[in-house]
Parts: structure tokens; C-alpha cells; sequence
């Protein structure tokens, strides 16, 4: 093998173009959402709370809204979630929350949404899994009724696959597919046909009932980080659905991060997915606003959407004793994140701004300068003094017990004199 230092071309950056799908409308009144074309990727959530606790779950809508989450589903699970869809909608326009709903059915959706007609109305997509809409004969029949639904109320569907509830009718014909090859495939490679047929066969089934293919996403849903990848890449080639990205089941803590972000990565960087959900378990009493955080967070950090200012922080070291700059880093995140929601309608453009809080002196006054704001703590040994830089440039030095109340003060100065509608128009 031969080295080189120097480059005969520019280095590549950035993901490989996004693959060419249909923009599906996810709508409520005036705010629109769409779902795949050249829409940005969506992040969208799922409330666990029990859907006929009207007041309960309208709660979590608006937290997982205000969050950031652009669509939130709500289990339909039985008549009194159906009954209450419509009262937890009410709530929400009340409250000024206009954020797309969409009705998680299985089993009794063709029932609950020929029963209710109001759920119907409220919900502005169906989310359809064709592994439990019935057995047999009645299969077609109740598939057939919660499309001449959609398509009565022009709702949007989404036909989800998951490996956990597969058709087990036509997993039985793809395995007969496969015994029938002269050179049987694996138990897994099976799986990933059956999962991919069942989608693409259940949504070209839809376009016969007479939906139209702007109104369709699909999604195949696995839990193991490879099997997404792989069931996502032949998905993303066989159709020019939108697709709806998860890895389901993520798991628990680091766990759950790590994977949905590894899986959904590696796809996002191929250009493949218009809308994710992170399928986080949350700790018991844990916030359920985090799958929300982390779907933002990893469409932010690949650079493929910006949603709120990130800090940019040191692990932190020897070099440093103290734990005033860890302290500093989580209360400026925290405190940026909560602003978002007042600061999306009056700074627009802060989401892009960077605030670097560093801890010693070896990487803090550079890593400060590149970011539009960053503070330089004192590390072990320091004089007691911690330089401020706005663009680049050192514009204080704080100093003793109120170094945070003073360096958000800075960072609102900032926001204030770069982003307001005033500043953007001079
Ligand atoms: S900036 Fe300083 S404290 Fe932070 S990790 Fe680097 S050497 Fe350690």
C-alpha cells in the first residue's frame, strides 16, 4: 500500500442524496406537516399514557409538542379511546396545540373507526398494521373498511409492518416461496421478504381501494440494528413510499440511544427515511419527552436539521477538579431547550447557534472562539477567571458565584441583538 498526504480531490461531506419518495400531508387545520418529497425528515413521538384519560394524554401531547415532536400518535385501542379522541383534540385546540395526531389501530380499527366517526374526523392519519387487522377472509375485509375510511375523511395512512406481528398468512406463502427455490434463502433473509412484501403488497392494495400513493408511508419495523438497516435499504430501492424510520422495541437508557441512533444513522446518511420515531422505554416515572430529544438530536448532530442551539462541551479531565463547568454545560442546555419554544416564534434562526462551555484552558479558548458564544472555565491550578467569546472574540471575563446567571445574560444579549425579526430585517 502506497501513503499519500495530500489529496487529489476535496474531501466528501454530508449524506448521500435523499431518495426520491412521494410527500405525504399530515394536516390539522392550518399546520401542515409533509412527510417525505423534499420535506426535512419529521420527528414525530407516541404517548404511553391510557388514550380515554382525556386530560392525561392531552397533557402529554402538548409536553411531547413543545418538545419539538411535529406529529404525535395515540393508541386506539378500544371504544373508550375512540370516544375520547375527539374531546383530547378539543383540549388541544384549546390549549393552542395544533400538532397532527395520528391513531395507532390494531385489531378493532375498522370497527372503532366505522363506530366513531368523530375519532375519524380528529385524527389526521391512521396508522394501519396489516398483521392484525384479521384472520383469513376477514383480513381483506377489515383491511378494506379502514381504507374507504381513510379515503371517506382524506386521511393519510401508514401501513406498518412490525416483525413482532407479521402476517403470518403471508410469511406461510414467502416460506413456501423459499422452499420452493432451488437454493433456499435464510431464516432471515425470509423475514426481510416477508416484511417488505407485506408493506409494498398492503400499499399497492390501498392504491386499488383507491388511495392515492401521496397518501401512503410505510414502515417496516425490526429491533435489531442490522436487520433495520438491511430491511430499510431493499425497502428504500422496490418503492417511492415515504418512509417512517424506527428501530421498535430500542430498549432502555444508553441502550435505546445507541441503537435507534447507530440504525438510524447509517439510513438517514443514505439518504434513506422522511420521518422518525424513537422507541426509547423510558425509566419508571422517566420523561417521555426524550424520545423526542434524541430523534432532534441525532437529525442535529448529522447536520440534517437544526432544532435547537447545541452546546459544544469538554468530557472534562484531570485538569479540572471542579464540576462548575458540568453544572454550567447542563444548565445552558437546559435552559436553551426550554427557551425554543418562545424563541422559535421571536429569534428566528437561533437553533443554529452554538455555545461552547469548556473546562481548562487547553482546548476551552479555541473551542470558544469557533462557536458563536463559549466560556473557558478555569481549570485546576487556573487563575480563577473564565474568558467569554462572542464570535470569536473575548468580550468578558467573569468571575466568583454568579458566572452562570452572567454568561446566560450574555448568551440572551446575544440571541437578542443576532436573531430577532428586527435583526434579521437590518
Ligand atoms: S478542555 Fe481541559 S478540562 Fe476539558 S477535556 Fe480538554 S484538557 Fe480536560
Amino acid at each position: 500500500m502506497t501513503f499519500s498526504n495530500n489529496a487529489t480531490e476535496p474531501i466528501p461531506s454530508g449524506p448521500l442524496p435523499r431518495r426520491a419518495s412521494r410527500g405525504v400531508l399530515v394536516q390539522h387545520g392550518a399546520r401542515k406537516v409533509m412527510v417525505g418529497g423534499d420535506a426535512p425528515v419529521v420527528v414525530q413521538s407516541m404517548t404511553n399514557t391510557d388514550t380515554a384519560d382525556v386530560i392525561g394524554t392531552a397533557i402529554q401531547i402538548k409536553e411531547l409538542a413543545r418538545a419539538g415532536s411535529e406529529i404525535v400518535r395515540i393508541t386506539v385501542n378500544t371504544p373508550e379511546a375512540a370516544a375520547a379522541v375527539p374531546a383530547i383534540r378539543e383540549q388541544l385546540d384549546k390549549m393552542d396545540v395544533d400538532v397532527p395526531l395520528v391513531g395507532d389501530f390494531h385489531y378493532n380499527g375498522h370497527l372503532l373507526l366505522r363506530d366513531y366517526p368523530e375519532c375519524a374526523q380528529a385524527l389526521s392519519k391512521y396508522r394501519i398494521n396489516p398483521g392484525n387487522v384479521g384472520q383469513g377472509a376477514k383480513r381483506d375485509t377489515q383491511f378494506a373498511q379502514m381504507i374507504e375510511t381513510a379515503i371517506k375523511y382524506d386521511k393519510p395512512v401508514r401501513i406498518g409492518v412490525n416483525w413482532g406481528s407479521l402476517d403470518q398468512a403471508l410469511l406461510a406463502r414467502i416460506m413456501d416461496e423459499n422452499a420452493a427455490r432451488a437454493q433456499p434463502w435464510s431464516a432471515q433473509s425470509v423475514m426481510y421478504e416477508a416484511l417488505i412484501t407485506s408493506a409494498i403488497e398492503n400499499a399497492q392494495r390501498a392504491e386499488e381501494l383507491g388511495m392515492r400513493r401521496e397518501q401512503i408511508v410505510l414502515s417496516c419495523k425490526v429491533s435489531g440494528v442490522q436487520d433495520l438497516i438491511a430491511v430499510y435499504r431493499e425497502l428504500g430501492k422496490r418503492c417511492d413510499y415515504a418512509l417512517h424510520l424506527g428501530l421498535t422495541e430500542a430498549g432502555m437508557g444508553s441502550k435505546g440511544i445507541v441503537a435507534s441512533t447507530a440504525a438510524l444513522s447509517v439510513l438517514l446518511q443514505e439518504g434513506i427515511g422522511d420521518t422518525i420515531r424513537i422507541s426509547l422505554t423510558p425509566e419508571p416515572g422517566g420523561d417521555r419527552t426524550k424520545e423526542v430529544v434524541v430523534g432532534q438530536e441525532i437529525l442535529q448532530t448529522m447536520g440534517l436539521r437544526k432544532f435547537t442551539p447545541m452546546v459544544i462541551a469538554c468530557p472534562g479531565c484531570g485538569r479540572t477538579t471542579s464540576t462548575v463547568f458540568q453544572e454550567l454545560a447542563d444548565n445552558i442546555q437546559t435552559f436553551l431547550r426550554e427557551q425554543m419554544p418562545e424563541w422559535k416564534k421571536t429569534y428566528p434562526g437561533v437553533e443554529a447557534m452554538n455555545v461552547a462551555v469548556m473546562g481548562c484552558i487547553v482546548n476551552g479558548p479555541g473551542e470558544s472562539k469557533h462557536a458563536n458564544i463559549g466560556i473557558s472555565l478555569p481549570g485546576t491550578g487556573e487563575s480563577p477567571a473564565a474568558p467569554v467569546f462572542v464570535d470569536g472574540q473575548k468580550v468578558a471575563t467573569l468571575r466568583g458565584e454568579r458566572i452562570v446567571d452572567e454568561f446566560k445574560t450574555i448568551v440572551l444579549e446575544y440571541v437578542q441583538k443576532n436573531y430577532s425579526r428586527e435583526a434579521a430585517v437590518s
